[in-house]
């Protein structure tokens, strides 16, 4: 069922006529109560930051499922959700994976247990608030610079980060960790972790609750917008998904975008299906990873298919790169951010070359 058929508590009001970046909402911001106590918060279209968070009335008790790209924004949700909150409070936080858009509000949940793989605990710290303020900054300096690619580069990245602010970011770690399943009691309501990483990042998980068979996926699932594999194997992502549609819940509520259907998870497997279809013979005739999803995203076989019109299909770039190193071919590399810097420069550049890339704030040169 489409997220409008289920009950909105609150959300932001008035409601936005647009989202972060300027596109037309898919559906409102804001909290829907999907099934006895399970309750989703979806932010329209599921781009850069527009995360779908979990949480678990059990009764006196909450679990929150990963918290916003920032504490401003993680603080106004809580407020939102005060209707559950005030008479079960949270308690309990789980992050389905480490990056900083499913964790940076985790310090307004500093004192309480906080759940996660140990991969994805371990991981945690791979990027900075530093680091992604410092990108921010770059962006905004590069955009104004008539430099060919990297002024594409400074408004991709400004346009990216724009709605979010991570000055007041504080990493906060989980302090629970696990590897494999654990079950978390609460109230005598299970919520189940699976760990089904790495594969999205090195320590991804579901968050599954069986009894009324409602599946928090975080970022192995997206719907309507372009996945992407910062750890791999692909073969991980794909089990996953395979899993789902063994496990066929009522609800899926992926990391990002509306709610999604059987079909979509079919759809994201046909995705990572034709990558691997289409740029592995790219490949073995000796073309770089970035000119081979290039290619592949100009192709009239991408343009026919459902994926080619998802939000941020540029990210066809960090996914052939990471296929590449599967594949053993190795690339030449930056060190460390610099190398994530240079993935987004060459993502910029794709994303200028389609007309029909969303969001198109991002390749608005006007701003
Ligand atoms: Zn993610």
């Amino acid at each position: 069922m489409p997220i409008t058929a289920y009950e909105w508590i609150a959300g932001p009001a008035p409601e936005p006529e647009l989202t972060r970046f300027g596109e037309i909402p898919l559906f409102r911001e804001g909290l829907y109560h999907l099934k006895d106590g399970c309750y989703a918060w979806m932010v329209p279209n599921g781009s850069w930051g527009e995360t779908n968070i979990g949480l678990i009335d059990c009764g006196g008790e909450s679990v929150l499922i990963d918290t916003c790209w920032d504490p401003n924004l993680t603080r106004s949700m809580l407020s939102h959700m005060q209707p559950v909150l005030q008479h079960s409070p949270v308690e309990y936080l789980i992050n389905t994976h480490g990056d900083g858009d499913h964790c940076w509000g985790n310090q307004l949940l500093a004192a309480k247990p906080i759940y996660a793989t140990r991969a994805c605990a371990a991981g945690m710290r791979h990027y900075s608030p530093a680091s992604l303020r410092a990108l921010t900054h770059t962006g905004r300096v590069l955009k104004r610079l008539p430099l060919g690619s990297l002024r594409l580069f400074g408004h991709y990245m400004s346009g990216m980060f724009s709605p979010y602010d991570f000055s007041e970011v504080t990493l906060t770690e989980p302090n629970q960790t696990f590897s494999g399943e654990q079950t978390l009691t609460v109230r005598g309501r299970e919520i189940v972790m699976l760990e089904v990483g790495p594969g999205h990042t090195d320590g991804d998980a579901f968050v599954w609750i069986p009894d009324r068979s409602v599946l928090y996926a975080g970022d192995v699932i997206f719907t309507g917008v372009t996945p992407v594999m910062w750890a791999g194997p692909v073969e991980n992502i794909c089990r996953a998904l395979q899993r789902v549609l063994e496990m066929k819940p009522a609800v899926i509520v992926p990391g990002h975008g509306p709610l999604a259907t059987q079909m979509d998870i079919q759809h994201l497997l046909d995705y990572w299906e034709f990558l691997q279809d289409n740029l592995h013979p790219l490949s073995t005739r000796g073309m770089s990873s970035y000119d081979a999803a290039c290619e592949v995203a100009a192709s009239k076989s991408f343009r026919q298919q459902p994926f080619a019109r998802w939000d941020s299909p540029e990210r066809i770039v960090t996914n052939a790169r990471n296929l590449y190193r599967e594949w053993g071919i190795d690339e030449p590399s930056l060190p460390g951010t610099l190398q994530t810097m240079n993935l987004f420069r060459q993502q910029a550049c794709l994303a200028f070359s389609m007309a029909e890339a969303s969001p198109t704030v991002m390749r608005h040169l006007s701003r």
